[in-house]
């Protein structure tokens, strides 16, 4: 049998001139951690990564978790057999359709194999044409290609089909930052928009149990886990905001319930951050979206957090757009389950939608904040997704 080897093409860390090593070093591990589980071994020989002597009844499986990793651009599946013209060709023979239009796109790495690309092209190209009468080439808008690629190490590899990879940068490279992680369809799309820079992420979702069922806190868990297949091992915090929710529904004004609660959440996710070595918070929004996403509310929840960037990779973003992309990274069907999200519980009729500052700090004057704040924090639990 001839031997099967993964391909892995990565895209940006190219660019990174004098960091190169540390960022190649980090998407190895990544990789490495993606196929936890799966007899494999990854090496990387000049320009890509390559996987070997792995369980072939999971190729399917590997393919589909390589090409999550960020960093990742494409992978192969490909045909490894000596460098010989006669041995490629009984290869290529074999997995070449027997009829419409083809090409052949030969790479030479090594420069002393006997024929060129060009030569190895007419070759393989004639020889193939020979055997298949219905066979034809066409080398502008060809049905099918097969990749014939000569490494420097005597060996050749041949496939013909790329799976398009994650894109982005390696996981780890960009720091690290706590994701506000709801069970709605935005935030979900946030965190993998920001790990796919490269950042690490954890996630911190609040929960207003009893208000809020089991069942919301499992959609959380497994939007979590959903994203770690992009992102590797995160951690979830989960926050009761429950007595906040009910002192701000006792003490303040009906319509400030959503500002109020998001500066709580925003001081939570400070604490959280600041304990944890998050260096920045995470959240879904977009601009307009809903009342309490304008810049008035920004400003808002901004205001209480001092020393973190907060980031909203979504902020322009379209909801039809955001929903695209829910759906290609495999989010969207478990963010539209029906289960209530703590900010639906006390849900005011008529939101305040621009806030104005010193309305806010006389709302939030009728509360011991610092109390409210501590008693949430203590509700704090841990859980490790991967
Ligand atoms: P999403 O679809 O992400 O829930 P949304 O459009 O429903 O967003 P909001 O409910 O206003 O918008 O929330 C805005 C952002 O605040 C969310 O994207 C998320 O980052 C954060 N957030 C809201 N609710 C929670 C929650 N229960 N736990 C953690 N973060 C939350
Ligand atoms: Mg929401």
């Amino acid at each position: 049998m001839v031997e099967k080897v993964v391909i892995i093409r990565y895209g940006e860390i190219h660019l990174k001139g004098n960091n190169r090593g540390y960022f190649e070093k980090v998407f190895m591990n990544n990789l490495e951690k993606s196929l936890t589980g799966i007899r494999h071994e990854i090496h990387k020989p000049s320009g890509r990564y390559v996987v070997e002597n792995y369980d072939e009844t999971r190729t399917d499986e590997i393919v589909q978790r390589l090409c999550k990793v960020f960093g990742t651009h494409s992978v192969s599946i490909a045909y490894k057999v000596p460098a010989d013209i006669d041995r490629i060709f009984d290869i290529v023979s074999q997995i070449a359709p027997k009829e419409g239009t083809f090409k052949i796109v030969a790479n030479r790495a090594d420069k002393s194999f006997a024929y060129n690309s060009m030569q190895v092209n007419a070759q393989i190209g004639g020889r193939l044409l020979a055997k298949n009468p219905a066979l034809k080439v066409d080398v502008h808008h060809p049905e099918h290609e097969i990749f014939i690629d000569i490494r420097e190490n005597g060996t050749a590899l041949v496939f013909n089909a790329f799976f398009e990879g994650a894109g982005g940068m390696p996981v780890g490279t960009s720091g690290k930052g706590l994701l506000l992680l709801s069970g709605g369809i935005d935030s979900p799309v946030a965190g993998h928009m920001i790990a796919k820079r490269g950042m690490q992420l954890d996630a911190l979702h609040f929960h207003s149990y009893p208000y809020t069922n089991m069942q919301a806190r499992e959609k959380v868990e497994t939007l979590a886990k959903i994203l770690s297949g992009y992102i590797g091992e995160m951690k979830l915090y989960v926050v009761s905001v429950t007595h906040i929710q009910e002192a701000i529904h006792k003490n303040c004004p009906e319509e400030m319930m959503i500002t109020l609660l998001r500066r709580f959440m925003m001081r939570i996710a400070t604490h959280i951050s600041n304990q944890y070595g998050a260096q920045c918070i995470v959240t879904g929004e977009s601009l307009g979206q809903v009342a309490s996403q304008t810049i008035e509310g920004m400003t808002s929840s901004n205001e209480v957090v001092d020393s973190l960037p907060v980031l909203r990779p979504l902020v322009g973003f379209d909801k039809t757009e955001i929903i695209e992309r829910a759906r290609k990274i495999g989010t969207f069907e478990t963010s539209i389950q029906p289960y209530e999200d703590c900010c639906t519980v006390f849900l005011p009729k008529h939101p305040l939608i621009k806030p104005k500052l010193e309305k806010v700090h006389e709302a939030e004057a009728r509360l011991d904040v610092d109390a409210l704040l501590q008693e949430a924090l203590d509700s704090l639990e841990i859980v490790t997704i991967n």
